[in-house]
């Protein structure tokens, strides 16, 4: 039953990387009763996730949903298990800390895709609101906002012979920041978000921790949710289980799906909000038709390929620091670059405990799938709301997807080739003499970027309208990686910041 107590003008569920933006807005009007649910636990005092070599460790255990995919058939049917975080922060807390905005181009897809307003001129202000970029202030970056950003600050990460090797090959080779006008064709440090301490900066750290004290915001953790109350097409509360007890809250203003793009579509089908067959076969009582929720799930694949370096180089600290990225499918200038090619010239120190001895110095290219062709789901496999739901990417399953994976190998042979790299190549390593199609298919896995899962537009398949409002249902809309029409070209965590950002100004407009 409603009472003071359980009643809040706004509920977010998820404290992620858009989650936590949305509560730090919502709740800087002391006016606004705000209310955070997250179903992980606190993320203070765990060096895991304030060491930026940390987060390798943190897989695999209670701070990780450890989501299992069905087997798949592009991938050798093999099952793989996509990471994200489960803790205050989500995956922010333990994802690479790369920051990559995306290219413009995929905006203006996504504009033309039916997402009004959501073209690169229109998102750049919400990027630049919530950064503090540790270089220059300019047209493209932001100085003053919360999240604290870097230029690679791992020193044996810096790869001259990779910056002048991509040169040699044919591209620019300025010294380059592909968060400003241009992202592709030219090799670059990549940016992270890490503080000035050198910590992991997460959607917590910078947004949440910080405003923890506000007596109009209330955060629980440990907070599964379980559905939406939908009462006469008006979403009313939020059901939660939290230590096996089940407790009900209400929203009089709105209620955000802020989970992520495999966990919000699965709370919306429990709230009887998705393809009205599908949760009837669940006996879930059907709120809101729309076929699209769950569909368009579209993840980047990452490929590694290696060679025997003939340097013996200190570890890096992060996973990787040099990027390039290109376009492997000719004729399509007027789509964004589909593949980002990472490079580190040592052995990554977080990965050297679970990665074989290669018996001498390697560095490693990482080639990543950016504009992927092959779309899945998310299902629900029951009603309960602790099972597992059905998660198919489909990785793989279109051939052009293998083409351009193909295509990236003979991109890094070329640049792998040039004099500039001579220094750092003894030899292929992967795939070496081994066939590429099949390597590719036994040695891609995910790079945890799911998204899509419940798109903004305007066809029959959207789930959300341009200001993010469910269709169907008042009081109630989604905000985080799910909402973007595709996947853009590049690590997605910048493009959930700027989403959170955006999502929470179309709140407080809609409720002035
Ligand atoms: C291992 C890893 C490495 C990555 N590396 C990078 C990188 O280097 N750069 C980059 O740009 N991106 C990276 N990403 C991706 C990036 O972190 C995500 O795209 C981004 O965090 C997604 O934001 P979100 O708000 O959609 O969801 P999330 O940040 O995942 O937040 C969702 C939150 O909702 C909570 N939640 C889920 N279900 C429920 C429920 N039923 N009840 C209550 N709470 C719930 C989750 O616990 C989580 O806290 C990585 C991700 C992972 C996992």
């Amino acid at each position: 039953m409603a009472n003071s107590k359980n009643t809040f003008d706004y509920i977010i569920i998820g404290a992620g990387a858009s989650g936590c933006v949305i509560a730090n807005r919502l709740s800087a009007n002391s006016k606004n009763k705000v209310l955070l649910l997250e179903a992980g636990g606190d993320d203070t005092g765990n060096q895991d996730i304030s060491d930026i070599g940390g987060f390798v460790r943190l897989w695999g255990t209670e701070n990780d949903w450890q989501i299992k995919t069905t087997p798949q058939q592009g991938l050798s049917e093999r099952e793989i298990v996509i990471n994200q975080g489960k803790v205050l922060g989500g995956s922010t807390s333990i994802n690479a800390m790369m920051y990559v905005r995306g290219n413009r181009k995929n905006f203006d897809m996504w504009n033309t895709l039916g997402a009004d307003g959501w073209s690169y001129n229109d998102v750049l202000p919400y990027f630049k609101k919530i950064e503090k970029y540790g270089q220059a202030d300019s047209e493209y970056h932001g100085t003053t906002g919360e999240l604290n950003i870097m230029e690679c600050p791992d020193e044996p990460m810096r790869s001259e012979e990779f910056l002048n090797a991509a040169k040699e090959a044919g591209y620019k080779g300025s010294s380059h920041d592909y968060n400003s006008e241009v992202q592709e064709d030219d090799p670059s440090l990549l940016q992270f978000h890490i503080d000035k301490n050198l910590n992991r900066e997460s959607s917590a750290t910078a947004f949440l921790h910080p405003v923890m004290d506000r007596s109009n915001l209330t955060v629980i953790t440990g907070a599964h949710v379980s559905k939406v109350v939908i009462e006469n097409g008006t979403a009313t509360g939020v059901v939660y289980i939290k230590d096996g007890l089940e407790t009900v809250v209400c929203a009089s203003a709105e209620i955000v799906v802020s989970a992520g793009a495999l966990a919000s579509p699965k709370i919306l089908l429990l709230s009887g909000i998705g393809l009205a067959e599908h949760l009837r076969e669940h006996s879930i009582t059907v709120n809101a038709d729309l076929p699209g929720v769950g569909q368009n799930l579209q993840d980047h694949i990452q490929l590694p390929i290696i060679f025997r370096s003939t340097l013996t180089l200190p570890n890096t600290t992060l996973l990787t620091g040099n990027v390039l990225f290109v376009r492997t499918r000719k004729g399509s200038e007027v789509a964004p670059p589909d593949m980002q090619i990472n490079f580190t010239p040592s052995m990554p120190a977080p990965l050297a405990p679970i990665l074989p001895d290669f018996g001498g110095p390697i560095c490693i290219f990482l080639a990543i799938l950016v504009q992927p062709f092959s779309t899945g789901y998310v299902k629900l496999t029951s009603a309960d709301p602790m099972a597992n739901a059905e998660v198919n990417p489909n990785y793989l399953h279109q051939k052009a997807d293998i083409k351009a994976l193909t295509e990236a190998v003979q991109i890094v042979r070329k640049i792998a080739g040039t004099k500039a790299f001579e220094k750092l190549n003894a030899g292929e390593l992967a795939p070496g003499s081994a066939n590429v199609e099949e390597f590719i298919r036994s040695q891609s896995s995910t790079l945890w970027h799911p998204a899509g899962t419940c798109k903004i537009g305007q066809d029959a398949m959207a789930v959300v309208d341009s200001r993010l409002r469910v269709y169907g249902i008042k009081n109630l809309r989604v905000a985080d990686a799910s909402v973007m029409p595709t996947v853009t070209t590049g690590n997605t965590v910048a493009t959930c910041f700027m989403i959170g950002e955006r999502a929470a100004e179309m709140i407080l407009q809609d409720n002035a």
